[in-house]
């Protein structure tokens, strides 16, 4: 039914094509394209499948990925490469007619600024090209935004407070460690916070405002208000919210490396002149430019290798307060996944296991037919139904509760 080519050989593609490889009725044939090819062996490895085709690509080559595309000639290109890579992989699938997917918005390598202009400007090409590019289809952004599509489509008149709760309760162990790519992670938690308040953004110091809030099974866990990208779409897809706001655990341990980190000038990503021994003759010294972030990911526990030793939980929602036939309605809808359990069943922690499944999902949504018009769409602007019925069958169920505390 549908040829597909994954960009990337990380976490989170790790665990989408473990999910792509478990639906082969909808994914007939399958290829994994990234900078490193051996990774993508690994992948396919893991599987067990050695139908499933690898190549080497660097997605930040437009040509190499025309070259590419035109050889294995996909109907879809699913990218899980990183957010910079974003607008190379778009122009080729215009310039190959490939439709595209991914689950993070454009951000420049030199400015740690990410918003979803860049690629809403492709918007034309992709409707005159008859491609879908569907954007933000991880868990957030993807699922929480499919959360909030169902509940305006089921439970709300008008969607008025909207609170995206972003809880990791687990423990990899290790003394500091992120749970995706360190760089982008690291790019989006020192950032300035910032919501959506009647009408307008409303920007704080990074990390400014925090309150517990207890999550299913989970407990109390202090949260922060971070800038995410997926309010920018959904405040656009449904004016008559008031507030949107988004928040995400951290402890105290990791706040503290964080701190360090930042007052080490290890966060920086400008280039610095640092003078290193040659590879071929360490006798020899050599100057060259290092992006302090991009060094400090270099010695950082991979994502990757944290799911051996991790146990607990996330737990990911929305907290919605809005109208319904006139009156005041609170809802709660929400995912708890389990590093083990995603561990077991792909080798990779829950993070990466959040994010992969529903990218595979949203490919299945396309090759499905339920999820295909010409354009650039952020995924609240689709069906929910269908995806929310494959969240349950695909090992990400989710739960409800009507007319709670929300606590915001
Ligand atoms: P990783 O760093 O583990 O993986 C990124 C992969 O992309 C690596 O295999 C890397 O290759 C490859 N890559 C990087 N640059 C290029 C390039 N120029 N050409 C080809 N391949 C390249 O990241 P994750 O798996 O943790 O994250 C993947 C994506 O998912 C990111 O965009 C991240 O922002 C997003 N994400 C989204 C979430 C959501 O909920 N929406 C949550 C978590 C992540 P190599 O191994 O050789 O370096």
């Amino acid at each position: 039914m549908g040829k597909v080519l994954m960009i990337g050989a990380g976490g989170v593609a790790t665990v989408a094509a473990f999910k792509i490889a478990q639906n082969a009725d909808v994914f007939t044939d399958f290829m994994i394209a990234s900078r490193t090819k051996a990774k993508c062996d690994k992948i396919v490895e893991a599987i067990g499948n050695p139908n499933i085709k690898t190549a080497q690509v660097d997605a930040d080559d437009v040509e190499q990925l025309k070259a590419l595309f035109n050889d294995y000639k996909p109907e879809l290109v699913i990218n899980l490469a990183l957010p910079y890579q974003d607008l190379t992989i778009m122009e080729a699938c215009l310039a190959c007619g490939c439709s595209y997917l991914d689950t993070a918005n454009y951000e420049p390598k030199d400015e740690a600024h990410f918003e979803y202009s860049w690629q809403w400007a492709y918007k034309k090409r992709f409707e005159d090209a008859g491609l879908t590019a569907i954007l933000g289809c991880g868990f957030d952004p993807g699922v929480t935004s499919i959360f909030t599509a169902y509940a305006a489509k089921h439970h709300f008149d008008e969607i008025q407070y909207l609170d995206i709760v972003d809880c990791n309760a687990g423990n990899h162990h290790k003394a500091f460690a992120t749970n995706f790519n360190p760089e982008i992670n690291i790019r989006e938690i020192t950032q300035k916070g910032l919501y959506w308040e009647d009408g307008k953004w409303v920007e704080t110091a990074p990390l400014e405002i925090h309150k517990s809030l207890t999550y299913p099974e989970v407990g109390p866990k202090e949260s922060y208000l971070l800038h995410h990208e997926e309010i920018e779409s959904l405040v656009k897809n449904y004016p008559t919210i008031k507030r949107a706001r988004f928040w995400m655990t951290f402890g105290q341990q990791y706040l503290t490396y964080l701190d360090c980190i930042q007052n080490l000038g290890m966060s920086r990503i400008d280039e610095i002149t640092y003078e290193a021994p040659l590879t071929d003759d360490p006798t020899k010294k050599v100057k060259v430019n290092i992006v302090p972030l991009q060094f400090l990911k270099a010695v950082l526990p991979n994502p990757q290798d944290l799911g051996e030793n991790y146990d607990g939980q996330t737990s990911i929602g929305c907290r919605i307060r809005g109208l319904k036939d006139g009156k005041e309605q609170t809802y709660y809808v929400y995912n708890n996944c389990s590093h083990e359990a995603a561990y077991k069943e792909t080798g990779m922690q829950g993070v990466s296991y959040t994010t992969g499944v529903p990218a595979m999902i949203g490919a299945m949504m396309f090759f499905k037919g339920l999820w295909r018009k010409p354009g650039v769409w952020n995924v609240e602007e689709f069906d929910p139904d269908p995806f929310m019925e494959q969240l349950n069958k695909q090992g990400l169920p989710w739960h409800e509760i009507f007319g709670g505390d929300l606590e915001l």
